[in-house]
């Protein structure tokens, strides 16, 4: 069916292999991919307007949804694939792919075996915080030496015109579960804001809860890939530093 642009669009898109990269971060150098999701087009518990994953229609978007934990790919597996990768060059090893990576319950066990085999990089997780509010998946990333977390908004109206969760994800959970984490992970903590000209006019309300948490590190992105390749310009972000006074705050254009 090739009747509309959104189509078109997603069939052309690959989808992520388990293991991938080196692809070059911003904020992190060379990095090398894990999808802990499969080979999959996406499945997450938020459905971002800005997910470079997409976009999808609506009816596809309820299906590439999910709220329960599973092992999406046997550790094994993601094991062999990571062994064809270890001897290239990286700096660090990014839990990301195609979702949320904390839907995946062998995660804990994915990170120590990799951490067994390259004991000398750091593992990140790049996470939208979501399942934070599950002691279960809290417990289930504690090993990672750097934890990523996204927040976008601090109110539902915003979560929900941003991030477009699953119902039953309600902010006030993501809050209070990064409040949690935050307690209790030992590692560098960062937070991530992804900024559009959607919840620009939200970053003083997202900074004050964020200067509560004190993170190592604040990322203020903006999207510059397709779908949502509308970034916003450096004199618009780079502004908006005051808002952290003194927390490390990194863009994409320092
Ligand atoms: S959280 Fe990440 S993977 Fe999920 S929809 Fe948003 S950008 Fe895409």
């Amino acid at each position: 069916m090739k009747n509309s642009g959104i189509i078109l669009i997603m069939e052309e898109r690959e989808v992520r292999e388990i293991v991938y990269g080196p692809v070059h971060s911003w904020r992190y150098g060379k990095s090398l991919g894990i999808n802990l999701l499969g080979k999959v087009k996406r499945i997450c518990t938020f459905s971002c307007i800005y997910c470079e994953l997409g976009p999808f229609s609506i009816k596809e978007q309820k299906e590439l949804y999910a709220i329960n934990r599973s092992v999406f790919v046997p550790t094994d597996l993601i094991i062999d694939e990571f062994k064809k990768f270890m001897d290239k060059d990286f700096d660090v090893i990014t839990f990301s792919g195609a979702g949320e990576p904390t839907l995946a319950k062998n995660i804990k066990e994915v990170c120590e075996k990799i951490k067994n085999f390259k004991p000398d990089k750091k593992i990140i997780l790049l996470t939208n915080a979501s399942l934070f509010y599950l002691d279960d998946a809290r417990k289930d990333i504690l090993n990672f030496d750097i934890i990523d977390a996204k927040i976008d908004a601090t109110n539902e109206e915003f979560f929900k015109k941003i991030n477009k969760p699953i119902e039953s994800i309600k902010i006030e959970n993501i809050l209070t579960g990064i409040k949690e984490l935050k307690k209790e992970f030992k590692g560098k903590f960062h937070i991530q804001i992804m900024l559009t000209h959607v919840n620009l006019n939200q970053v003083e309300k997202i900074a004050n809860f964020v200067k509560k948490i004190k993170p190592d590190e604040v990322h203020l992105n903006t999207p510059t890939r397709e779908p949502w390749k509308k970034p916003l310009g450096t004199q618009v972000l780079l502004p908006l530093k005051k808002y952290f006074d003194d927390l490390k705050v990194r863009t994409p254009y320092d």
